[in-house]
């Protein structure tokens, strides 16, 4: 028997076991340091994308097959040790995404009110480690940084009514917040411009069909409309959004600003938040930002930077420091350790980009052990952990929070999460 352990019940932790497991003679742990399975489909994914969450239902398959195994509610690094997984284990699969926001490095970042995208998003998520995080929803400005999806997420759930929210699984203390919330300016801001953008044409076009909020962009930010034919296509369609967005803007209560060519440099304020001070930027020959020394303010009592995530080091784990992500050659580590998904790549790419990259992991781990060496596997994880007193929540214990999860959803909603690790728990009688 061969035996493997990957740690993260991710999209990238279970893509890699979807391949996995067809090969004879081996047995997968997926270990996780929460009680619920899945990573960022239920904690990254918008509750409103519910299409794009439902993919968990293929992991599902998964999860539920003989030689696979989720190890709930287990911390690798606390619970146990890398350096004992991989003395248990063939190979050990680091799948651990990128959890971590990138520090936004300006004078002011520490500020209450200043907040990163993992937080703000694991908030409205339900995420544990943020249900307590009651961001600062009662002044009228908020200064979202950064031009990728992880930013226009974060906007358009701040410019929702609770009606749009019908059908998401957006938490209730997110939905109760967002509904009291004084937010009636939401800028986002982009260091460059139009045609830097790392925003999909699908999500962009989303703000254009919110109810009480509407997209602006300066007209004059926009390149000639000829130099859009040597984009991508995908690319061009979301120029083509931010084009509609100048020429049609709509009155609605609330706006969304695209500020291009912005760069924050300073935030302010009294013991909070007050105000974003913003240098404009231009660009050189390779599409590099600079300042030009020309600042503006924009006052806001909410700043959320959407600039990019990075992966938690681990002792012993060599480490890229300037990508935020573990230093492999195309995977592999060190012998018998191996990394996947964002905790390889760093953090770009949908959740299908996963897919191959979970298969081309497992296929490398696959040769690299060929019938494997002998080691112990699960039955050793079990005696370590039990010897240390921890109980890992089983995939039938998870199947069971869940079944609680759907059954206190509310008006016709999915689910409703639990948003601590105690009521998971309690939900399976512990
Ligand atoms: P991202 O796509 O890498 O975008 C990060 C943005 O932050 C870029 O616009 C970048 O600008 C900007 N930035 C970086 N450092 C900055 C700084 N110091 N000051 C100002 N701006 C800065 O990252 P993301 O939005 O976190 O998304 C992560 C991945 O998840 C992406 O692949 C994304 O497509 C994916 N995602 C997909 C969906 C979906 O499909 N619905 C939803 C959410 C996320 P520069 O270009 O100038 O560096």
């Amino acid at each position: 028997m061969r035996h493997v352990a990957i740690v993260g019940s991710g999209p990238a932790g279970y893509y890699t076991a979807e391949t996995l497991q067809k090969a004879d003679d081996i047995a997968i742990d997926v270990i996780d340091r929460l009680p619920v399975p899945y990573g960022l489909i239920r904690t990254g994914v918008a509750p409103d994308h519910q299409s794009i969450k439902a993919v968990s239902r293929r992991y599902e398959g998964v999860a539920l097959t003989d030689n696979v195994r989720f190890v709930g509610h287990v911390s690798v690094g606390t619970d146990v040790g890398i350096d004992e997984l991989t003395s248990l284990y063939d190979a050990v699969v680091l799948a651990t995404g990128a959890p971590h926001d990138r520090p936004l490095d300006i004078p002011g970042a520490e500020l209450p009110g200043v907040i990163g995208s993992a937080a703000f998003v694991g908030w409205y998520n339900g995420h544990p480690d943020f249900a307590k995080l009651d961001p600062p929803l009662d002044a009228p400005g908020v200064v979202v940084v950064g031009n990728g999806n992880v930013a226009l997420d974060v906007a358009r759930i701040l410019a929702k009514t609770p009606e749009e929210f019908a059908g998401s699984d957006i938490v209730s203390h997110a939905r109760a917040a967002l509904s009291d919330s004084a937010v009636r300016e939401i800028h986002i801001l982009g260091r460059r411009g139009p045609h830097q953008i790392a925003m999909t044409p699908k999500e962009l076009g989303e703000l254009g069909h919110l109810e009480r909020a509407s997209p602006r962009v300066d007209p004059a930010d926009l390149p000639d409309e000829g130099a859009d034919a040597m984009l991508e296509p995908g690319m061009r369609k979301s120029v083509t959004h931010l084009r509609s967005f100048a020429a049609n803007p709509v009155a609605k209560p609330v706006t969304i600003e695209f500020d291009f060519f912005a760069m924050p440099v300073r935030i302010e304020g009294d013991g909070r938040v007050e105000r974003v001070i913003v240098e404009r930027t231009t660009l050189d020959a390779d599409l590099r930002s600079h300042g030009t020394g020309e600042t503006y303010a924009i006052d806001a009592g909410l700043v959320i930077s959407c600039i990019g995530y990075q992966t938690p080091p681990i002792p012993g784990v060599p480490y890229e420091h300037g990508r935020g992500r573990f230093a492999s050659d195309e995977g592999r580590v060190l012998p018998g350790l191996y990394a996947v998904g964002w905790a390889r790549r760093g953090p770009s790419g949908t959740i299908g980009t996963n897919k191959p990259d979970g298969t081309r992991i497992a296929e490398m781990v696959l040769e690299d052990i060929g019938r494997g060496a002998g080691k112990a596997g699960r039955a050793a994880l079990d005696a370590l952990l039990a010897s240390r007193g921890i109980v890992p929540v089983t995939f039938r214990d998870w199947r069971k929070i869940e079944a609680a999860e759907i059954a206190a959803a509310l008006d016709g909603n999915p689910r409703e999460k639990f948003t601590s690790v105690e009521a998971m728990l309690a939900a399976i009688g512990r």
